[in-house]
């Protein structure tokens, strides 16, 4: 840790209060207590907060009944001292300016505090994905791609998917940039399909990251995985493939998963593979899942989360853990499979009860370490088979969690300002190193 200046004076500008996004007020109090305890002054304290970049762009798109929608799509680069920025694209109909903003800061720490040498940046459109044709969604993506292209490069800002995006819509991405610049770049995004040169491991990383910081906290805590009780929040492709590791690998009883039809219950464990294979059928949703299962109780999001687990881990979108539901939930051990799921508030509850969250930061590193090897793969036209993917990205996980973990310990913190601490004083000496431009 280096200190780089006395006089410590966060809050101002940084008061959660401020902001309208919760996300955004998280984000930037927790840089606000990382600065003071790195002993930063209130300039370098508004360098690290402001965002390099936000961009806005409207994208027309001709409907497929001959109407035409304008939609507002956004591109922001938060930092790039520490190499590119890197960050997914989502598509939600809650996406705003501040969201992308508070997405882009969090990456920037997130691709920092595992040690990546990227930036962090976040893209997104206000859209509802699940009201539109595929077509429609292919001239939405393709014109998004074309309106940000001016600032996105391999070396530049490389997307990924994020809510509600996948490898096709990295593919439509992708052949878009190709085509307005003539020359392929195979590292402009990440997430690509294995044959547009994806990563082999890309599609699970994020889950298999989880799973690892699953285990390590475990250790730490005393937990024997083979006998302990999980509860999954969500079931996009991040909580389905946690799931689905903790049950097959780990052997642990999964005793609730949920989806936006709600959440689903069964106190002998949950058979993840045929809940998997039932989501499968239906469209990836989980509606319907206790006619179709015996023993499966319908229970609400919020029992879900209070639900006496030994790992609770939200995996859907942010403010889930919260001054309201914080006091309520009753596992050990909380991994944060979603960016941003825990507001001020409700990690001030978590630590105050003592309840461990391994941080968003940390906890869903896994995707963007896997974007990286494929970024690295793809300046290389080069392709590394799966034990490597995995093995690698093992090293990553443990190495950036027993850091973090010691750090929490030496300085007495939580893992989320632990984690905060290491990040943030990574980005500080990259900034304070290359120095002023001009
Ligand atoms: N959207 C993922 C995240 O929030 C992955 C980003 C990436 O791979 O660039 O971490």
């Amino acid at each position: 840790m280096t200190l780089r200046q006395a006089n410590p004076t966060p809050g101002g500008e940084g008061d959660a209060a401020h902001y309208t996004d919760p996300m955004l007020a998280m984000a930037n109090y927790q840089l606000d207590l990382a600065a003071k305890h790195l002993g930063f002054d209130q300039g370098m304290l508004d360098w690290l907060r402001t965002p390099e970049r936000v961009l806005e762009v409207a994208v027309p798109v001709k409907m497929d009944d001959g109407s035409l929608h304008t939609y507002t799509g956004y591109r922001v680069q938060h930092s790039t001292a520490r190499g590119p920025a890197k960050g997914g694209i989502r598509y939600h109909p809650n996406v705003t300016k501040e969201e992308v903003v508070a997405l882009a800061t969090l990456m920037t720490w997130k691709c920092s505090v595992v040690g990546l040498p990227f930036g962090g940046g976040k893209g997104g459109i206000a859209v509802d994905v699940r009201a539109l044709s595929r077509a429609e969604l292919e001239r939405l993506t393709r014109r998004y791609a074309f309106m940000i292209s001016p600032i996105v490069g391999s070396r530049r800002d490389i997307p990924a998917p994020d809510v509600d995006t996948d490898g096709q819509i990295m593919a439509w991405f992708d052949d878009t940039v190709t085509m307005i610049r003539g020359e392929a770049d195979p590292a402009v995004v990440t997430g690509k399909p294995l044959d547009l040169g994806g990563s082999l491991g890309r599609g699970e990383a994020t889950s298999r990251g989880m799973a690892h910081c699953t285990e390590f906290a475990a250790g730490r805590l005393g937990i024997d995985l083979s006998k302990a009780t999980l509860a999954v929040q969500g079931y996009g492709k991040v909580g389905r493939f946690y799931a689905e590791i903790m049950y097959n690998d780990y052997h642990s009883k999964v005793v609730a998963v949920s989806d936006i039809s709600g959440a689903y219950f069964c106190g002998d464990g949950l058979d993840i593979n045929a809940v998997s294979a039932y989501a499968k059928q239906h469209n990836g949703g989980l509606a319907g899942l206790t006619d179709a299962m015996s023993g499966v109780e319908f229970i609400s999001n919020e029992a879900l989360l209070a639900l006496d687990v030994d790992v609770l881990a939200p995996a859907a979108l942010e403010g889930q853990i919260t001054a309201r539901t914080a006091g309520d939930v009753k596992a050990k051990l909380v991994v944060e499979g979603a960016n941003g799921p825990t507001t001020i508030e409700g990690n001030t509850i978590l630590n105050d009860r003592g309840i461990v969250a391994v941080p968003d930061i940390l906890a869903n590193a896994g995707g963007v370490t896997v974007s990286y090897f494929e970024w690295v793969q793809g300046l290389q036209f080069d392709r590394w088979d799966l034990a490597t993917v995995d093995r690698r990205l093992l090293n990553v996980m443990k190495e950036s969690f027993d850091n973090v973990w010691d750090v929490a310990q030496q300085h007495k913190l939580g893992l989320r300002e632990a984690a905060f601490l290491v990040a943030v004083d990574r980005v500080a000496e990259s900034m304070t190193v290359r120095g002023l431009f001009p």
